[in-house]
């Protein structure tokens, strides 16, 4: 399928867009249309719900849907009651959050497509890793991960540090969105950018594969879904409101932010205004400058979206705990409280919160709450039993390009 930058220019095909990353212009590509798709999901598992639903985007693409599918979604997204309602659980890949997803299938694609590319992520936490376990040992491909010292919990930084290899942590002495100019000031130098590729959530080889968990969810619960997502830049939510829009059972889709509250504001006032991102206990969304807004905008997709301060989010995940028995990480707790506020105000219907992350991955914050210890997921342990390096980097633009052209 032709995709388009969100500042328009020339369409480029799905495997050009998804091999670039970034348009050239700075805008972010978008497929021309939303196909209209009927699935049927049966007893179908997650890589035929994938490739059902991404079969349009990718006719006539020199790309193996099916191969890349089954390569990429080895394991589940399962829903589990909560109460009334259900966890969307998307985190039993390998490094026990979301983007476990989007990052293999955005490995699968390039490696078939032959890039040889350095991949440059900025990561606000599970991002680095998800990227890194899913490249790792790739011919070609390299990863260079940016992370910000301090803010990331001990767990995230020994993962980003743990693959070694063709996988190079640098951790950067200032905040996420350091890390984000600093990517895209080395993505658009002329030195260096035709060796470089980019895996962040704007990338459309991790976008695309997202929708499946929510197509199948909606599709398996038989009858209308309503979902609330965890959100930072919005990758996870554009993927839900995608799927609604190509015509999955999905109804209601609300944004569950922390302290950075730019996309409640965004939503409430029609003013899109960034800020300087905020540290709070749900790091992996403490974005300040959501770019996939650009995505939400060139759509004009309309999620609704509440924001949680950290002492709600501590709340939350000692309620749940003693409600249900059932521990959830930081950012899942924006989710559940959102809901619950919801529901206080009457809303009914099927709810399903995703949950982003394994409640593991931020023992120093859910352990202490619950006052019990959370077991580790085995492959997350596996990465946790390895050593870990990552190389300090100031905060600058020309020192991040200084160091990739002395090949990292
Ligand atoms: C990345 C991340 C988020 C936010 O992701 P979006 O890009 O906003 O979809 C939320 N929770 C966890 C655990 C994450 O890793």
């Amino acid at each position: 399928m032709r995709c388009v930058s969100t500042r328009g220019g020339t369409p480029v095909t799905l495997c050009e867009a998804i091999a670039k990353g970034l348009a050239p212009d700075g805008g972010l590509y978008v497929p021309e249309l939303l196909p209209r798709v009927s699935i049927t999901v049966g007893a179908l598992e997650l890589s035929g719900v994938a490739q059902q639903l991404l079969a349009p985007y990718f006719v006539g693409e020199p790309l193996p849907l099916e191969d890349i599918c089954r390569s990429a979604f080895t394991f589940d997204a399962p829903m589990t009651a909560l109460g009334d309602d259900f966890l969307l659980e998307l985190f039993h890949g390998p490094t026990a959050a979301f983007k476990d997803f989007g990052a293999r299938f955005l490995a699968e694609s390039l490696s078939r497509l032959g890039v040889t590319q350095t991949i440059l992520v900025a990561t606000s936490g599970d991002t680095g890793a998800a990227v890194a376990a899913a490249f790792h040992q790739r011919p070609n491909l390299r990863v260079v991960i940016l992370y910000p010292k301090g803010r990331v919990s001990a767990r995230q930084a020994h993962q980003l540090g743990a693959f070694g290899g063709n996988v190079h942590a640098f951790r950067v002495n200032g905040t996420f969105d350091d890390c984000q100019r600093m990517v895209k000031a080395a993505l658009a130098d002329e030195g260096l950018k035709s060796s470089l590729g980019s895996a962040n959530s704007i990338s459309l080889g991790r976008l695309l594969p997202q929708m499946a968990y929510f197509a199948a969810a909606a599709s398996r619960s038989g009858g209308e879904l309503n979902v609330v997502i965890p959100t930072g830049n919005l990758g996870n939510a554009l993927a839900c409101l995608m799927a609604k829009q190509m015509g999955l059972p999905i109804g209601r889709v609300v944004l569950a932010t922390n302290a950075n509250r730019v996309l409640p504001d965004f939503l409430h006032t029609g003013k899109y205004e960034a800020r300087p991102s905020i540290a709070t206990l749900a790091n992996a969304m403490d974005v300040g400058a959501p770019s996939n807004v650009e995505r939400l905008q060139s759509w004009k997709l309309s999620p609704e979206a509440d924001w949680v301060d950290d002492a709600a989010i501590r709340q939350t995940i000692v309620r749940t705990w003693k409600d249900h028995r059932v521990a959830i990480c930081p950012h899942t707790a924006c989710g559940v409280e959102v809901l619950r506020r919801l529901k206080e105000q009457g809303a009914t219907g099927r709810w399903a919160v995703a949950a982003t992350a394994h409640p593991a991955k931020f023992e120093t914050i859910v352990e202490p709450l619950i006052g019990q210890r959370v077991p580790v997921p085995a492959a997350l342990q596996e990465l946790l039993d390895r050593d870990s390096n990552a190389e300090p980097l100031p905060p600058t633009e020309a020192a991040l390009i200084a160091r990739l052209g002395s090949a990292v």
